[in-house]
């Protein structure tokens, strides 16, 4: 018996070590990579440039608590700051808690307007926001909240993309809109552009807010830094977290001064978030992510990827329903059962995540190569064909 808690259903496979798009077992068994350990290997495995930066550090200093001022820190958020809308970040550790944070902020931002009765966040059906009591009421999927008694207050989810159906929901209470630009958990379902610029002026319109969920599409995962690039908007709050650490686990959450001023001394915190070691390995995280022409390869490597997809779907079209996302954030939604077509590419040596709504997702580091690209096709191609041919056995 495990001494761990069953919560997850894991693969009998493990890992010894990791090198760019390949991990390889105990046995030194080689796998192609393209779960990324849910988007968060941004830079793949053992990146010499955050290798660099993680030993650096961790012989200098691991962390203070933010008692003190962190120098790393104040320069990610700079950095990070200079190249989106936002004015200010508060550092976190995992993605349910930069969530966490924009819905505190959303709800801060009211009160200290004069209008504390505003405290509701219109969601989404199908979304994702994490695993905290708050974040599984964002979410508002039975089968999370199961067990874990009255779901925290505070979220009106709207059933489809339709933005008369969210004009409806906005009411004396709304805060704001929260929403992730793809729906990654939810089956890798695109949020058109447009709809996000109906949602912004929406909400300008009202007077409440735009809060992004930008935890897996984030951080050049879509060929832009941040998803709502592409829409051409800009929220007031966003959180991220996935591949911003590329590995090492952390999370953000970014917002406009008028809402940063509303977070005053006290009013939240955490006592990992943002030290010493963790901020090295984000700022050079940062360093490739921001380098000329990284987020051209990644929206090129996506193009191919997706064509190849495309041409795979077209041929196998018994197993491959539709190809959807956008850059490296890609998903296969499934005629048959997506765990069979993720345990035949698993029986190819290749790595995916599923994901809801019959969904296969294809996530790769975003430092993968044609070659990789061209042999992930390959794999594909097997597992289609096995599966067929398993099917036609049983037939
Ligand atoms: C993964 C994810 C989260 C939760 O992140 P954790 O680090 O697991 O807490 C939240 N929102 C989105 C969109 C995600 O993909």
């Amino acid at each position: 018996m495990s001494a761990l808690l069953p919560t997850y259903a894991r693969s009998e496979l493990s890992f010894a070590r990791g090198e760019g798009a390949y991990l390889f077992t105990v046995a030194g068994e080689r796998y192609l990579d393209f779960a990324s350990g849910v988007a968060v290997t941004a830079l793949g495995h053992a990146h010499p440039h955050l290798v660099k930066a993680l030993t650096e550090q961790a012989k200098k200093l691991w962390h203070v608590s933010n008692l003190h001022r962190i120098p790393e820190q104040e320069r990610l958020g700079e950095r990070l700051c200079g190249a989106t809308f936002a004015d200010r970040v508060f550092f976190a550790n995992s993605g349910a808690e930069a969530v966490e944070c924009a819905i505190k902020a959303a709800r801060r931002y009211h009160f200290k307007n004069g209008a504390p009765e505003r405290y509701r966040l219109i969601t989404f059906e199908g979304a994702f926001h994490g695993r905290t009591l708050a974040t599984i009421a964002a979410s508002g999927q039975a089968k999370h909240l199961e067990g874990f008694g009255p779901p925290v207050d505070g979220f009106d989810k709207v059933e489809a993309l339709d933005i008369e159906a969210v004009e409806a929901a906005i009411g004396d209470a709304t805060a704001g809109i929260l929403i992730e630009p793809i729906m990654g958990e939810g089956g890798m379902r695109e949020v058109s552009w447009r709809f996000l610029q109906d949602l912004r002026s929406l909400a300008d319109e009202h007077g409440i807010l735009l809060l992004l969920d930008e935890v897996q599409t984030g951080m050049g995962r879509t060929g832009r830094l941040f998803a709502h690039e592409w829409a051409g908007i800009t929220p007031d709050i966003m959180a991220t977290a996935k591949g911003l650490g590329g590995g090492f686990p952390m999370g953000a959450c970014l917002m406009t001064e008028s809402v940063g001023v509303a977070m005053t001394p006290g009013s939240h915190g955490s006592t990992f978030g943002g030290n010493p070691l963790a901020m090295a390995v984000g700022n050079a995280v940062l360093d490739v992510v921001l380098e000329e022409g990284f987020l051209d390869h990644v929206a090129q490597m996506g193009l191919r990827l997706k064509q190849r997809l495309a041409a795979l779907q077209d041929e196998h079209g018994d197993v491959i329903e539709e190809v959807r996302g956008q850059g490296l954030m890609l998903g296969l939604k499934c005629k048959g059962p997506n765990l069979e077509l993720l345990e035949a590419l698993r029986a190819e040596k290749m790595l995916t995540v599923q994901a809801g709504d019959n969904v296969v997702r294809l996530l790769p580091p975003l430092i993968v190569g044609e070659a990789e690209i061209d042999l992930a096709g390959e794999k594909l191609d097997a597992a289609c064909v096995a599966l067929k041919s398993r099917a036609l056995a049983h037939a």
